[in-house]
């Protein structure tokens, strides 16, 4: 075996499969790539072809101690950019994965033999791939999880099983949904103030009692204990209280912050992974350049994620909504964004926006989010778009979708107010408003404020000696190399 091949920590990165996930664990990848770690990042073979179809065939080769691996999903490929149907994804993902992961790392393992690679030292995983705690309980190797969302959905999250036991879900029924339960308090959950069943993951609006993704979450949720690390892409500053409450309640296990990677990536020296990046969509760059030729802090930022949905109705709401506040706009539309169909605009629309809006399909969100004639981001409140925004010091008008969104939502607007929430049922008189009041009103100059606030309080979380900066050390010193350092003393 190379002296290289004894010295160098090798970590093996499983993403869940789907772009909200991937992102947060390839930007660690890279940060612990920057602290000389070997980095095997596996992809399941759908995401992968989709990968090397955005971002070019050779994109991924080339890399030093930075490679690719890929397991099937156990799905039927689909054709196009789409998501996979999330219900079938996860189902496979609980079946099928185990076995095609352990072939992965008997192949490491003949490479490492042949002195090609470092063995295999360590596991980063999505905390949602269960198949690679159990190998790495079989290996004996430490496992760090990564928590895809906010330290205060994983908070709620361990909560599930008392809300069943309390009676309070599943719903008796669908009128449930509507005829106010969902304002029920949540007062005892220690960390989470002034919460309403509502602002919880919503997940648990749910009226079937043998609910899976609940039975999935729970499931899950009980094995964190197992892992040797639980980190979040967080900062002090956002979730200091909930990062308290969960020490107090995992005495034994490292529950650390150790974000926000955009912040953190922003502020680490550049290397020739820099250039490597994880979008499974095509970016269009010309959005870029459209940006140029506005005023600083003019433009509103639309853009749901990538797995948000909504109606045709809804669509041209937002649509006539943009349209009648007469300020800029840059509105990223997936295919796939309106349910059941194409996405139809009519030629009115089009031209009345002509001389300030521009639809783009998929986008470089941080480059744009980071651009100076940003004023504003009209968001479904996914984590990664929270912690982007912030990381821009960009204010956010939120449309909370599905899963961990109301509780973020939740958090942007009344803990953080950094944001406006527009109702479900959106109307274009509403987003007309609450556009003017977030680009020129004085509740949008406040936020403004604390956004930067934040961003400021960000960098210095992430830069050397910055609370964040300091727990990747310590998660990498005695948790990821700790094994290794104890078995060469
Ligand atoms: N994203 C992007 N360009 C787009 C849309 C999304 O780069 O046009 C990235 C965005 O920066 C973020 C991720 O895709 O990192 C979306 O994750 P998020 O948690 O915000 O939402 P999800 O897609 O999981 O609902």
């Amino acid at each position: 075996m190379s002296n290289y091949a004894e010295t160098k920590p090798h970590a093996v990165l499983t993403p869940y499969p789907l772009q909200g996930h991937i992102n947060p664990m390839f930007k660690l990848a890279k940060l612990l790539h920057l602290r000389g770690f070997h980095i095997t990042f596996v992809n399941t073979e759908y995401n992968h072809k989709r990968l090397l179809k955005s971002r070019g065939p050779n994109s991924l080769d080339g890399f030093i101690d930075f490679s690719f691996e890929t397991i099937p999903d156990g799905l039927t490929p689909m054709d196009g950019d789409v998501s996979q149907d999330l219900d079938s994804l996860r189902e496979s993902i609980r079946k099928n994965c185990y076995q095609p992961f352990c072939e992965v790392l008997a192949r490491l393992k003949d490479s490492a033999n042949d002195g090609l690679i470092p063995p295999v030292s360590c596991f980063v995983s999505d905390s949602f791939m269960p198949f690679t705690m159990q190998v790495a309980e079989e290996l004996a190797l430490p496992i760090v999880l990564l928590f895809p969302s906010s330290a205060f959905t994983f908070l709620s999250v361990l909560h599930f099983k008392t809300l069943i036991q309390k009676g309070l879900i599943p719903l008796k029924d669908e009128s449930y949904l509507t005829n106010g339960y969902l304002d029920t308090k949540v007062d005892w959950i220690p960390g989470l103030r002034n919460f309403r069943l509502k602002d919880l993951p919503d997940f648990i609006r749910t009226t079937d009692p043998n609910d899976l993704m609940i039975e999935f979450v729970i499931e899950v949720a009980d094995r964190f204990h197992k892992a040797s690390a639980i980190v979040f892409n967080t900062s002090n500053e956002l979730e200091s209280d909930i990062m308290n409450v969960l020490d107090s309640m995992f005495p034994s296990l490292y529950t650390i912050h150790i974000g926000p990677f955009a912040s953190f990536l922003n502020q680490s020296p550049q290397n020739d992974l820099t250039s490597l990046d994880s979008n499974l969509w095509k970016e269009d760059t010309k959005c870029l350049e459209w940006l140029e030729t506005n005023e600083p802090g003019s433009v509103v930022y639309v853009n749901f994620g990538s797995i948000t949905v909504m109606s045709q109705e809804k669509l041209l709401e937002f649509a006539w909504g943009l349209a009648n506040s007469k300020k800029p706009f840059l509105w990223i539309i997936r295919p796939d964004l309106v349910i059941g169909g194409s996405v139809i605009l009519s030629s009115e629309f089009v031209n009345e926006i002509s001389d300030r809006g521009l639809i783009a399909s998929w986008c470089p969100q941080e480059k744009v989010l980071n651009h100076p004639s940003i004023g504003g981001f009209l968001t479904h409140c996914g984590w990664n778009s929270t912690t982007e925004s912030i990381c821009a010091g960009v204010p956010m008008l939120c449309w909370p979708f599905f899963g961990d969104q109301p509780t973020n939502c939740r958090f942007i607007c009344n803990e953080w107010e950094i944001g406006l929430e527009i109702d479900t049922d959106v109307k274009r008189e509403e987003v007309e408003k609450l556009i003017n009041e977030l680009m020129v009103g004085e509740k949008g100059k406040k936020m403004k404020e604390k956004a930067m606030e934040l961003k400021k309080k960000a960098e210095e979380d992430t830069r050397p000696y910055g609370s964040s900066y300091m727990n990747l050390d310590k998660l990498i010193k005695e948790v990821l190399v700790k094994q290794k350092l104890d078995l060469s003393c």
